[in-house]
């Protein structure tokens, strides 16, 4: 069983035509647009702290609300800015709880050139409310077993637009000062500790884990995760953002020097020949390859635990000499596994693995000392469920986008 819900009340707040959003700005950034446009600098790095917090703290989008800006100032940034929203294209509630929306987006600067949309899951578990936060729309990779895999790449998004996902799912879920938890019983407040606000936030952690591969939108995703863990911006713990990759090497290192969130790399196989065709990145940064960047992975350590990733495709990775393997491989490093039971999709040619191989797989490796939780499928009702995202947003032709643009 899954509902619809009725969205009369949230719809629509489409981005004013062509007034820069401040959504996803550093804040030295924010800083500098506004001394860009006239404010004395000292006073624009305190405007950009107050900035800051209506709009990540209190999720804010009226300026005329900021009450402590006077209301010349005010006014002045309604003039030229704006604090955007997508619009919510749908939002479907599994009866487990899982909630799917489907964003539309406009690129404000650009509003000639056609939306795009975009997925977001939430998944309420007992002790905390995790956000799975897509990065780009479509993915560039052709991972044999994933739904966006099919989708071709239509754009990465902005950092604005990264962190418009979280804004957006807090501000529906009640997660803002004064906000109103949704009714229908499916959103519990998690015990578990999320930052600023305590134990009760709806959403405790975001993972990189929806549609998109978000270490080819590096600085991008860089940015609003720096603004998502910022104690004055959205103020959620590193230690409760994971950005999984399906094993971009060369940005595996910086991602932790320069992010410094938790990492989940998408191994499915440990032989090349399969993970060739599983993962096909794989021909470029093969497993030793993946492996060495992991392992340098800048604070990883028992505390701080990388994930792999593994999804179980019946007779094609989950024998018992699969799982001997696997754990012979991650030796000495400080890992959890997480075995992902494969969820369809339309025109797959893949099986999940049965529930007696999954426990077997997981009892080898458990044996080896690892963690590894099977993951739950969640939200399967609503299509929710990992690697069944996909848009319908089409990628235009470089000569239609030129010309919508300039129509
Ligand atoms: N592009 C990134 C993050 C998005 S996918 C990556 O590949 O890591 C998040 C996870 O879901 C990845 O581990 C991915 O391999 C897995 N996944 C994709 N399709 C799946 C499917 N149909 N069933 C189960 N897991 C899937
Ligand atoms: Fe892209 Fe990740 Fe899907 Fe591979 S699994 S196609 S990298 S989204």
């Amino acid at each position: 069983m899954s509902i619809a819900l009725n969205l009369d009340h949230a719809l629509p707040r489409p981005a004013a035509r062509g007034k820069p959003s401040l959504v996803g700005l550093s804040r030295s950034e924010l800083a500098a647009t506004l001394a860009a446009s006239g404010v004395e600098a000292r006073e624009a790095r305190m405007r950009a702290s107050q900035l800051w917090n209506w709009m990540y703290q209190r999720g804010v989008t009226d300026f005329a609300a900021m009450s402590n800006i006077s209301k010349g100032f005010r006014q002045a940034l309604a003039d030229n800015f704006q604090i955007d929203r997508p619009e919510i294209v749908s939002e479907q509630v599994s009866s487990d709880g899982t909630r799917k929306w489907l964003f539309r987006f406009r690129d404000p600067q650009n509003p000639n050139l056609p939306p795009v949309e975009v997925e977001t899951v939430y998944i309420p578990e007992e002790d905390r409310g995790t956000l799975c936060v897509s990065s780009q729309v479509g993915c560039t990779l052709t991972c044999s077993f994933c739904h966006t895999g099919t989708q071709r790449l239509v754009r990465n998004l902005t950092a604005g637009e990264i962190l418009n996902q979280i804004l957006m799912a807090r501000e529906r879920l009640g997660d803002f000062p004064g906000g109103v938890r949704p009714d229908d019983g499916l959103v519990p407040a998690p015990r578990g500790s999320g930052g600023s606000e305590g134990d009760s936030r709806a959403v405790t952690n975001v993972v990189m884990m929806g549609m998109g591969e978000p270490l080819y939108n590096y600085d991008n995703v860089k940015q609003a995760l720096l603004i998502a863990a910022d104690g004055d911006g959205i103020s959620l713990s590193k230690r409760r953002i994971t950005l999984s990759t399906s094993g971009v090497v060369p940005y595996i290192e910086p991602t932790g020097r320069e992010i410094g969130v938790m990492l989940a790399v998408s191994l499915h196989a440990v032989r090349d020949d399969l993970r060739d065709m599983l993962v096909p990145i794989n021909k470029k940064w093969p497993i030793a390859e993946l492996l060495q960047a992991v392992r340098a992975y800048p604070g990883l350590s028992n505390a701080r635990r990388v994930t792999f990733e593994y999804v179980m495709l019946r007779d094609v990775n989950d024998s018992d000499a699969d799982a001997r393997e696997l754990v012979r491989l991650l030796a000495g490093i400080p890992a959890k596994i997480n075995l992902i039971p494969f969820n369809p999709w339309p025109g797959t040619n893949y099986d999940c693995s049965s529930s007696a191989r999954i426990e077997r797989f997981a009892d080898i490796v458990n044996a080896a000392g690892y963690a590894s939780p099977v993951r739950t499928p969640r939200g399967r009702d609503i299509f929710a469920a990992c690697g069944q995202l996909k848009s319908e947003s089409e990628r235009l032709a470089r000569k239609d986008r030129d010309a919508l643009a300039a129509s």
